[in-house]
Parts: C-alpha cells; structure tokens; sequence
C-alpha cells in the first residue's frame, strides 16, 4: 500500500490516470464502482469496503476525500 493511489485511480490495463466513474453502488458493507478508461476502453469494477475498526475515521477520512473528487471528475469528464 502507498499514497500514490490516493491522487488518480491507474487503468489496470494501460497504466494511464483516464479513468471515470460511470456509475456507483452502495451496499452495507461495500460500494462499488464501475469505471471505463478513456485511453483503451478498458471497463471494470472497484470495491472499496466499509471496515469497521480502529482505523474507521482515517478511512472515512480518505473515502470522503476520494468520493468528493470522482464526484466532480464524473460530473465532468464522463457526462
Ligand atoms: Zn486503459
């Protein structure tokens, strides 16, 4: 685990910062998002878990943080 994920989510198949959210899930436990790549058309899902520990509020923290910022770029570049 590193910081570097924290700032532009890579295409798991090209490597490029192109991705957008298409759309977002929320479950109890879970949310997940699809995405698609603008460089190579790549489409795939991300989960991100709701953990329930120690660490809520950092996480918290940084779900907030990253869902603020794909909230504008799907606004934006995915209209
Ligand atoms: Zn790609």
């Amino acid at each position: 685990m590193t910081e570097k994920e924290y700032g532009s989510y890579q295409c798991p198949r090209c490597g490029q910062p192109t991705t957008c959210v298409r759309n977002t899930m929320s479950f109890d436990n879970h949310i997940t998002r699809r995405r698609v790549c603008l460089t190579c058309g790549e489409t795939h899902e991300t989960i991100e878990m709701r953990v329930d520990s120690m660490s809520v509020l950092n996480f918290a923290n940084r779900i907030t943080r990253e869902a603020e910022a794909e909230a504008a770029r799907a606004s934006g570049v995915c209209a």
